[in-house]
């Protein structure tokens, strides 16, 4: 719920203050912080937040598992909301309107890669939602979407239909994007044959988007009880990840999206001949899965490659896409009060696919 104070804030020029979850260490939990926002610029929008989901990387970043983390941290990259203000300049939205923020708030918009709507491979760096210092904004510290409100240039914000179901929109910000733009970029096709590791938040939507582009898809899952949502979906079948080895299927394509440590190589030997293999999962740095010379000559002529959400471009054509063809995520409302439970579901196996916090909730 937008303060009281809020929207005099953006219409003075102010700071905008704001309130959220937070973490201030690595082994903390989440508790109610209140924190302001930098004011309200001409090209930027005040977004009410309605719903956040909560993305694996949020728990990679709360618990330093990548890098140290700046704290106090407010993650939360899946931000579906309503424009309650904007600045002399903005064009692309009007008060009232429904808008998403993903995993990036700004970016150089002058290299190569930001020209191309690659903002995400900035060769400045993109400033990211959270977890990030703002060279736009006097290197202060960026808060995420576990919160009632964020500002952000209308650049960093993808329109949302008024009919949309905002809390299927939300986790699209990320877990959409991430897995949309891998099977674009291999040019997925009508049957080709399509494998996703890792059956969790970006794992469904890789499944749903890859069954919508007419590809034979398969899951390789740690949970054996979620044959049945694979099946759901459309895919043909699921796999015990564990079972790798014995798998006698050929892929055209693999979207790695596991979150802890496993062997690319196992994958790897799954793959056709030409065949690629996409790597959007992060685990934590000190057990990241690497693979050697060896690794990669004795699995040859196939290609492996990373992918880091998508451009701003990109992430609307992913939202036009996912609304066109009904495409959305399962989702679990929580509270905001019921941020760490979920956290704690989500690194014990016992989440069924995207949290999404009722901002509304907020108290
Ligand atoms: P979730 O926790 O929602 O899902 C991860 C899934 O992987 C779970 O279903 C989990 O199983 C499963 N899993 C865990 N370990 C294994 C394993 N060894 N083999 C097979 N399956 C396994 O996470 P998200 O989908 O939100 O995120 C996944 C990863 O992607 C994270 O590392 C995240 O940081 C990264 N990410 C990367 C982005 C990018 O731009 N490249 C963007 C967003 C996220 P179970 O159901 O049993 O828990
Ligand atoms: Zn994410």
């Amino acid at each position: 719920m937008l303060l009281d104070s809020n929207l005099s804030e953006a219409k003075e020029g102010k700071r905008i203050s704001a309130k959220g979850y937070a973490v201030s260490h690595k082994s903390d939990t989440f508790k109610p912080y209140e924190f302001s926002r930098h004011a309200l610029g001409e090209k930027d929008i005040l977004i009410e937040i309605l719903y956040a989901g909560i993305c694996h990387s949020d728990i990679h970043s709360a618990r330093s598992e990548w890098k140290e983390g700046i704290y106090p941290m407010v993650p939360g990259h899946e931000i579906a909301g309503k424009v309650v203000a904007v600045g002399s300049k903005v064009s692309k939205f009007k008060i009232g309107d429904y808008a998403g923020v993903g995993c990036m708030v700004n970016s150089c918009g002058e290299c190569e890669a930001c020209k191309a709507s690659n903002e995400q491979y900035c060769e400045r760096g993109m400033v990211a939602t959270y977890d990030c210092y703002d060279y736009f904004h006097n290197n202060e510290p960026t808060f995420g979407g576990y919160s009632n409100n964020i500002v952000v240039s209308e650049n960093f914000a993808v329109t949302v239909p008024k009919d949309a179901p905002l809390e299927k929109v939300a986790p699209l910000l990320c877990a959409g994007i991430t897995t949309y733009a891998p099977l674009k970029f291999s040019q997925v096709k009508p049957g080709d044959k399509i494998a996703v590791a890792g059956f969790g938040g970006l794992g469904m939507m890789a499944v749903k988007y890859a069954v919508q582009m007419g590809a034979e898809v398969y899951v390789f899952a740690r949970n054996k009880k979620k044959e049945q949502d694979a099946l759901t979906m459309g895919a043909k079948k699921l796999y015990d990840s564990t079972d790798s080895k014995v798998v006698r299927e050929r892929f055209d394509l693999i979207i790695s999206t596991i979150p802890t440590p496993y062997n690319i190589a196992d994958y790897l030997k799954l793959l056709k001949l030409g065949g690629e293999m996409g790597i959007v999962g992060l685990p934590p740095t000190e057990v990241e899965p690497k693979i050697g010379a060896a690794g990669l000559i004795f699995n040859a002529h196939k290609k492996v490659y990373g992918s880091l959400i998508g451009g701003m471009k990109e992430t609307q054509e992913m939202l036009d896409f996912s609304l066109k063809h009904k495409i959305y995520p399962e989702t679990e409302i929580i509270s905001a009060s019921q941020i760490n439970e979920a956290y704690e579901n989500l690194t014990s196996g016992r989440a069924r696919f995207r949290y999404v916090i009722d901002m509304g909730t907020l108290e």
